[in-house]
């Protein structure tokens, strides 16, 4: 039911024509409507637009409603006057006489909404006109361009705390990116530094199933995990242009109906892909991140990743394509030690400067921690996005909760492993330094002689594997981009090195491919 709103619960049914608010809304309209400042976080399809338009018909005077979309900004325009409100826009898309009657609606006082792109406010007789017209609100949609780090930065974005400054009205912030860098530049730059009443909401999405598994025969993995599913639409992420085109391939001669997609392609070719995948029943797109900014098909049935994305935002929003329409949809995220390394590498080697590159750090961090749970992954993951949840029940951790052991020992032999190797080896050397093989490379550089020498034969070299990623998945040792992944021990061990804390592993699901069990069809 409605929140107890004056006003709201009958502007919801008869001008939205919706029954009830979706997770978040309610409170999110009664802050607005109250004339509070407000931050919302909420993801794309959340709902974001009602959060500023109904508490625009709740209040007195006129909401103006920044967004840089211009499309979407006329797409709202056309609903709210569909709807029977007075809207209206002034962007470069307009014409002349759309632009007058705007105005006119302005001056009479009859506009309620008036969405502006963000480059209006540059221009002083916009300025001008917004401090004669009675605005009581202002909402910014997609606020994250304030943001000089993010991709979509709004350099126009900057005037905005100006005008909330000048008009002396609340202002209502919405975007779908939860990262909290992002949120104090949005704190700092929109509401001076003055901080808003702040809604994180909406962000589990119960019907997708979530799981994760290491890497073991990638390409089986996937085709095994599409044989399952075969008939529904489906999207694959894939770390490399060429893999896409590989993978496509192997699923086609499976009998899939698939099709690669990445950004290296002519743009006739991804439209004629992103047409076929909204038209066509079934139809499984291996793609790069390139695809899905614009993909909104609501009846995407899986989602897998053949590589780990590049951190837990881009998770989120990856898997977060499938089932928009609520009924179950699936996923599965494939890592390994190599995708660690490139997506450490790929950072260190970037541009950002250095705290940036610790946050991204940070944010992979968290995405492996995902991978490596020891309990519900969605517990987890709305952890990470600031909401509270019990365990989901719709999870491969809750399907089968993951057998764990004392880890501490093996992790101290591991680290002793790489430290008395000068942090100098991959995980490959330390594994036959630690199992006593006495390999060309171990006799060349002496380390048969070291006294972790064959300290680790209770362990096979697939347990030793699991130990390895799972510690980079804590970030106990992270590969050196400098030195060829050379394995080096983070600040995070030290105590586990000392004795003063323990490490709980999971026991592996990696099976030596001898012993694999048959694939499940
Ligand atoms: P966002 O801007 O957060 O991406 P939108 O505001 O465009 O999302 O809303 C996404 C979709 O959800 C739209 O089709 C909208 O009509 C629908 N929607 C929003 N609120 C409700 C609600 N309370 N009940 C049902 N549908 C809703
Ligand atoms: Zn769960």
């Amino acid at each position: 039911m409605p929140r107890d709103i004056p006003g709201a619960a009958p502007l919801l049914r008869d001008v939205f024509g919706f029954d009830d608010f979706r997770p978040g809304q309610g409170e999110i309209v009664e802050a607005v409507a109250e004339g509070r400042n407000v931050l919302a976080i909420m993801p794309t399809g959340g709902g974001k637009s009602l959060c500023y338009q109904l508490p625009a018909l709740m209040r007195e005077g006129i909401t103006v409603v920044i967004s840089p979309l211009i499309a979407l900004m006329r797409d709202q325009v056309r609903g709210l006057r569909e709807a029977g409100v007075a809207a209206g826009a002034l962007t470069s898309a307009n014409t002349e006489d759309e632009t007058a009657a705007v105005m006119e609606a302005l001056q009479d006082g009859s506009l309620r909404l008036l969405y502006l792109a963000p480059e209006r406010l540059a221009s002083f007789s916009a300025q001008r006109m917004l401090s004669q017209a009675g605005v009581s609100l202002i909402a910014v949609d997609e606020a994250h361009c304030v943001s000089q780090w993010g991709h979509d930065f709004r350099p126009d974005y900057l005037r905005i705390g100006e005008l909330r400054q000048s008009l002396g009205v609340p202002l209502a912030a919405f975007t779908a990116t939860a990262d909290p860098e992002t949120q104090e530049e949005i704190v700092a730059r929109l509401f001076g530094g003055e901080v808003p009443q702040t809604f994180l909401r909406g962000f589990d999405r119960p019907n997708i199933h979530l799981a994760f598994t290491p890497k073991d025969g990638p390409r089986r993995q996937i085709l095994s995990f599409a044989a399952a599913r075969k008939g529904q639409s489906g999207i694959v992420y894939c770390g490399t242009r060429a893999k896409t085109e590989t993978l496509a391939k192997a699923l086609r001669d499976e009998g899939h109906s698939a099709c690669s997609y990445h950004g290296g392609m002519e743009a006739d070719d991804r439209r004629r892909v992103e047409e076929r995948f909204a038209t066509e029943e079934g139809l499984i797109v291996v793609a790069t991140v390139a695809f899905g900014m614009g993909v909104d098909k609501p009846d995407i049935r899986w989602v897998a990743h053949a590589d780990l994305p590049k951190s837990i935002e881009a998770y989120y929003q990856e898997i977060g394509r499938a089932g928009r329409d609520g009924a179950p949809a699936e996923t599965l995220t494939l890592y390994g030690p190599e995708d660690i390394r490139l997506r450490r590498a790929q950072i260190d080697e970037g541009q950002a400067p250095p705290e940036r590159r610790a946050a991204d750090h940070g944010r992979l961090n968290a995405l492996l921690g995902l991978a490596e749970a020891l309990g519900c992954r969605r517990k987890e993951l709305l952890a990470y996005f600031g909401e509270e949840a019990p365990a989901c029940g719709n999870c491969d951790l809750c399907d089968t909760p993951p057998e764990t052991f004392d880890g501490t020992e093996p992790v101290r032999k591991a680290l002793s492993a790489a430290l008395r190797t000068e942090e100098s080896f991959g995980a490959g050397h330390l594994i036959d330094v630690l199992m006593g093989n006495e390999t060309d490379k171990v006799r060349q550089r002496g380390h048969d002689k070291l006294p972790t020498f064959g300290v680790g034969r209770d362990l096979s070299k697939g347990q030793w594997q699991a130990v390895f990623r799972q510690m980079m998945g804590r970030d106990l040792i992270r590969p050196d981009a400098e030195r060829h992944g050379a394995l080096v021990m983070t600040d995070r061990a030290l105590p586990v090195l000392r004795g003063e804390e323990s490490v709980a592993l999971r026991r592996d699901v990696v099976q030596r491919p001898e012993r694999r069990p048959a694939a499940k069809a």
